[in-house]
């Protein structure tokens, strides 16, 4: 099974946010790839750190929970050293109701008013740095274009998957699966 609920999610809030603002926001994925992006220094070396401390980007529902708890424990100290990196003040991540499941990560979300990251489903690493983009600060179109091209950067393997699962003429099913799915709180 794909990615997609993280796909889902960046999407699925992009459209969202756009229908309640008629705010700009990426209409697919290839729109905000971009090769060029730089990142500060340390953020790429961060997220391999990660990845190799963590071998899968995201759960499974057959991962046991000293699995779900050692992979938390790394996406907070992630997002601590990102948020160093980045001279912000660090948000709290919370664990929220974890599954594995597949297409149950898009829940998770970024709380503007408790400056807390919530996570849910199966603990995706896309999912971590799209919600720490909010947490910098950037609105749907900007976060999904941090997240992604990082993500691309450090799991190129992963993220063609993801590219290949959103081939095919879905974009609409998974705008409209993905609102369906949306639980993000206000705010950029
Ligand atoms: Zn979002």
């Amino acid at each position: 099974m794909p990615d997609e609920e993280v796909l889902l999610h960046a999407i699925s809030q992009s459209v969202q946010r756009a229908r309640a603002n008629g705010g700009d926001y990426p209409e697919n994925v290839e729109s905000v790839i971009d090769d060029e992006i730089a990142y500060r220094r340390g953020v790429i070396p961060a997220l391999k750190q990660f990845k190799k401390h963590i071998k899968t980007h995201r759960l499974s529902k057959h991962d046991s929970p000293e699995i779900i708890l050692r992979r938390f424990n790394a996406m907070r100290t992630l997002v601590q050293v990102l948020s160093i990196i980045y001279q912000k003040p660090v948000p709290e991540v919370r664990l929220g109701v974890i599954t594995g499941e597949p297409g149950s990560s898009g829940s998770s979300c970024y709380i503007p008013a408790m400056h807390t990251i919530v996570l849910n489903g199966r603990l995706s690493v896309l999912t971590l740095l799209h919600e720490f983009a909010h947490a910098l600060g950037k609105d749907e179109k900007a976060a999904c274009k941090w997240s992604l091209n990082l993500f691309k950067k450090v799991y190129p393997r992963q993220f063609r998957r993801l590219m290949q699962a959103n081939e095919g003429g879905e974009d609409s099913h998974f705008l409209t699966a993905g609102a369906a799915n949306n639980n993000e709180g206000s705010g950029a």
